[in-house]
């Protein structure tokens, strides 16, 4: 096995599950992360199917299980909190909308990262500026640190990956949004969960959840709104200013939400969209999870398909014998067919998830009661399967 020097970019979920399953190979390996420290926050996100088998593979079932949240189900609620419809988490034998695994983002980082073997080298605070691809290496150019060359480059930095900038052209050419502008933080509502999802919807496609945390008291709360921006909003203050006013007028806990996701501090905010790329590999460099085939979060598949990846991308590497060409050919034909099925948005896509009219949001809570009944049932079925649509190839120790 040649070993090799190798750059991630991004330390949430597909950066430290590439960084171990690489590491542990005998490569070199460096990650950067634009972020000061490992980032916290986020809602829940399912370890469903083969993501549950690769972090099985990679031996941390245990740490995963140890952390994973006490889940009731998911409950709609009106402007005045009172619950409207209900989808208890059993109705689907565990394995429905909300999962009997499913485990805070941040803390599914925190356990990747404290796996991650000693050799890494971290590089905080700093981001990829420019890639330049040679023959046998690829120049890095950084924000902060001085040019390096590797013998390959991870982009794992998520839906506006920088590497993939660099690489594979301006994120147009393979943004696809959809129509949903969604924002995460952690707070306190003056409703107790009791291990329930609740989600209000309001008309104009606003919707309001919170969802259990492990910390008392607290909630991972998370605003939504149907479109897109026009332009970017990089700073944070254009984000919370677009939810101020989108949000104006909704009730139940959304003015709570509201005051408080200022002073949050893991605040995150995203223009959902599907990151569609005809390759995402090329030369020495790979995308691998949201920077190269992002699902979006309405599909609930998001993680699955980072951590799918950085198993198949190491896998193959190691087949190879560390050969950079072969194993990202590989790299792309195993993953290309689960990344098509996955990236099929539920029912309804980003209108089922936020409904307009006062019609459509009374239809939505029909829904989630119609949801464990024919025919329904069986379409969702099918959404929740697509996890284990992929027949993982067994890569050995
Ligand atoms: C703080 C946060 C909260 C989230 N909350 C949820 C949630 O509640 N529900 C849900 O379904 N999904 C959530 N997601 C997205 C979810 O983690 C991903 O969709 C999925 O797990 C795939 O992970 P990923 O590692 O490919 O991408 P991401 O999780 O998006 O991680 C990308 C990483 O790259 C870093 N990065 C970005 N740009 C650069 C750069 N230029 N240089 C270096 N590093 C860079 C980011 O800081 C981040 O750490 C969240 C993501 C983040 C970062």
């Amino acid at each position: 096995m040649k070993k090799l020097e190798i750059l991630i970019s991004g330390a949430s979920i597909a950066g430290p599950a590439s960084a171990l399953l690489l590491a542990r190979q005998g490569h070199r390996v460096t990650v950067v992360e634009r972020a000061p420290r490992l980032r916290p926050g986020g809602q829940t996100v399912d370890l469903r199917g083969a993501g549950r088998t690769v972090i099985d593979r990679m031996g941390l079932t245990p740490a995963t299980d140890a952390r994973l949240l006490d889940q009731r189900g998911i409950a709609t609620v009106d402007a005045r909190g009172r619950r409207r419809s209900e989808l208890p988490v059993e109705a689907f034998g565990g394995n429905g909308i909300v999962s009997t695994h499913e485990i805070l983002r941040g803390d599914l980082a925190e356990v990747l990262v404290g796996a991650v073997p000693e050799s890494v080298e971290y590089l905080w605070d700093d981001s990829v500026r420019a890639i330049e691809q040679h023959t046998g290496s690829v120049t890095v150019s950084f924000e902060r640190a001085p040019d390096r060359s590797f013998d390959l480059v991870v982009g794992a930095d998520g839906l506006r990956s920088a590497v993939r900038r660099a690489a594979f052209g301006p994120d147009d050419r393979h943004l696809r949004p959809i129509g949903l502008r969604y924002a995460w933080f952690t707070a306190t509502i003056d409703q107790p969960l009791d291990g329930w999802y609740l989600m209000h919807n309001s008309r104009g496609g606003r919707v309001v959840s919170a969802r259990p945390s492990r910390v008392d008291g607290t909630v991972k709360a998370s605003l939504a709104v149907r479109g897109s921006d026009p332009e970017p909003l990089h700073d944070r203050e254009s984000q919370w200013r677009m939810l101020e006013e989108a949000f104006d007028g909704v009730g139940w806990v959304a003015p709570r939400l509201l005051e408080q996701m200022r002073s949050a501090t893991d605040w995150a905010y995203a223009d959902l969209a599907q990151v569609r790329m005809e390759r995402f590999a090329s030369g020495r460099v790979a995308l691998v999870g949201d920077a190269g085939y992002c699902p979006t979060p309405l599909t609930g598949l998001g993680t699955t398909l980072a951590l799918v990846g950085a198993y198949v991308l190491a896998g193959e590497l190691g087949r190879s014998g560390g050969e950079v060409a072969p194993a990202l050919t590989e790299y792309q034909a195993v993953m290309r067919p689960f990344i098509a099925r996955t990236q099929q948005l539920p029912p309804g896509g980003a209108s089922g998830y936020a409904p307009s009219s006062r019609a459509a949001v009374a239809l939505s809570r029909f829904s989630y009661w119609s949801m464990d009944k024919w025919p329904m049932r069986s379409l969702l079925a099918g959404q929740f399967a697509k996890a284990d649509g992929i027949d993982l190839p067994d890569y050995g120790a």
